[in-house]
């Protein structure tokens, strides 16, 4: 790390301002080199200056401001430099190419919060959270990311694992003195509380995955049901095409809701019934799959028609999945819907008018319901393990350790102990970072966009 890395940190396009980001050592050697301050004077730290970036031949290639930020006080720890010039693509291009001449290397994707991490300023958790923070798709996703970057997650891990610690120094040792008895509550104790810990975790990352990767929920029923329109109601924005005549809408749409803070992919599967045209089965097919991809489905029923064959057939179509059956066109509230039919998988039944919109809050609110396992998550919890990574984690230190209390309640093998603990302890630093190779740090922060 002791090169000096330079990004554009400001997403393509045209905007109104653009910022070119560098961290390490060169960082204000090279700052100097390519920005001419209006009113000289060496950089200050936290300061900003008003000058002009200067090409490599001399002329000027824009007004900008520069940020100094003198290592450690910086997002890397290491000196970081901002410059922040018009948002244009060549502005913001030469601008990079300027301080690449003058010594910079282009960064990875994810390199400066790469640095942060290897330096020690951010946990793994909290670098993660930084990528959380920027893809959230819902509040509630953005407050369960912001939480998990303020560290919460990275404190309650560590606090688990340095209680394993010392038993695991306890236990090593004995093991080069077989003969001597291992005092079991100076381990069962720390084990319990350890595991405890891990499992209330646990407990809360149904919910925390759900609003941090959201999920998918396909729309189901025969044609002219209301499938496009309930979509549309959902998102409270016209963007599938309603259409009166059956049959017509043979893609399936997929679009992104905001259902009480729950990022849902609603899938509009049209045309899901037995055809020969060889169109409409590349729709068939297609609407299949997008079941078959759904986390959950919506099975709409027209509450104004008796129930045809096709209706029927649609409850052996979504008898695998979790079900919610729908009355759409429940056009008078006064006016109860028929008894929903049987369904090996039904999970909720809802009333509603996609026309009229009665009941669309509250089929959002039961779907939202349904994908967080039941209840929606406290006001304020943001608390939650959020992230599949960190529950695989947390699964195989909880495993470790129902292990060791098993070998402690047997036969106390210390051999065996020490191994249960280590892989207890390591998989928890996983999380944190204390214990991951490179390869995984590779894999994660190759996510990154490239000046994050
Ligand atoms: P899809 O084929 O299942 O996608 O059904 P559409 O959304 O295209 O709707 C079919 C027809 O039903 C259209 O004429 C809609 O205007 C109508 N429709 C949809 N929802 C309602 C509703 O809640 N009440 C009434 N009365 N008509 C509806
Ligand atoms: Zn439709």
């Amino acid at each position: 790390m002791s090169d000096t890395i330079a990004a554009i940190a400001t997403p393509p396009g045209e905007g109104g301002i653009g910022i070119i980001r560098l961290s390490g050592p060169d960082a204000q050697s090279i700052a100097v080199k390519i920005f001419r301050p209006i009113r000289p004077g060496r950089l200050r730290s936290h300061r900003v200056r008003y000058g002009h970036v200067i090409g490599p031949d001399g002329n000027v290639i824009d007004e900008a401001l520069l940020t100094f930020m003198a290592a450690p006080h910086s997002f890397t720890r290491e000196d970081v430099i901002e410059i922040s010039c018009h948002g244009g693509a060549l502005p913001v291009q030469l601008t990079l190419e300027a301080a690449l001449a003058a010594g910079a290397r282009l960064a990875n994707p994810g390199e400066f919060t790469m640095r942060a991490f290897l330096n020690g300023r951010i946990d793994l958790s909290q670098a993660e959270a930084t990528l959380d923070v920027i893809r959230a798709q819902t509040s509630a996703g953005l407050a369960v990311a912001q939480a998990q970057l303020g560290g919460w997650l990275a404190r309650e891990v560590r606090v688990a694992r340095a209680a394993l610690l010392e038993p695991l120094a306890y236990i090593t040792a004995l093991i080069d003195f077989p003969e001597e008895g291992i005092e079991p509550q100076a381990v069962a104790a720390p084990i319990a509380q350890a595991l405890a810990t891990v499992e209330r975790l646990l407990a809360s990352a149904e919910q925390g995955i759900v609003l941090r990767n959201g999920a998918r929920v396909a729309l189901v029923g025969r044609p002219n049901v209301g499938k496009s329109s309930l979509l549309n109601a959902l998102l409270r924005v016209e963007r599938a095409i309603v259409t009166p005549i059956p049959g017509t809408t043979r893609d399936t749409l997929e679009e992104t809701a905001n259902l009480a803070g729950v990022p849902v992919v609603l899938i509009d599967t049209a045309g899901m019934r037995n055809s020969t045209d060889p169109v409409e089965q590349i729709g068939v097919e297609r609407a299949a799959a997008a079941l078959a991809s759904a986390d959950l489905a919506l099975l709409v029923f027209d509450a104004q028609q008796p129930l045809t064959d096709e209706d029927e057939a649609m409850l052996t179509t979504t008898a695998d999945k979790p079900t919610i059956i729908v009355w759409n066109k429940c056009d008078d509230p006064a006016i109860l819907p028929p008894t929903a039919p049987e369904h090996p998988h039904r999970v909720a039944v809802a009333a509603c008018s996609a026309r009229y919109g009665h009941g669309i809050d509250e089929l959002a609110k039961t779907i939202a319901t349904t994908l967080l396992g039941g209840t929606l998550p406290a006001v304020g919890a943001t608390h939650l393990v959020s992230n599949p990574r960190h529950r695989a984690a947390l699964r195989r230190a909880a495993e470790y350790l129902r292990a060791a209390q098993e070998t402690l309640n047997t036969n106390a093998a210390t051999d065996l102990l020490a191994a249960d603990l280590t892989g207890a302890t390591n998989a928890l630093g996983e999380i944190t970072g204390e214990t991951v190779g490179e390869d995984l740090l590779d894999v994660i922060f190759s996510r990154f966009c490239i000046g994050k």
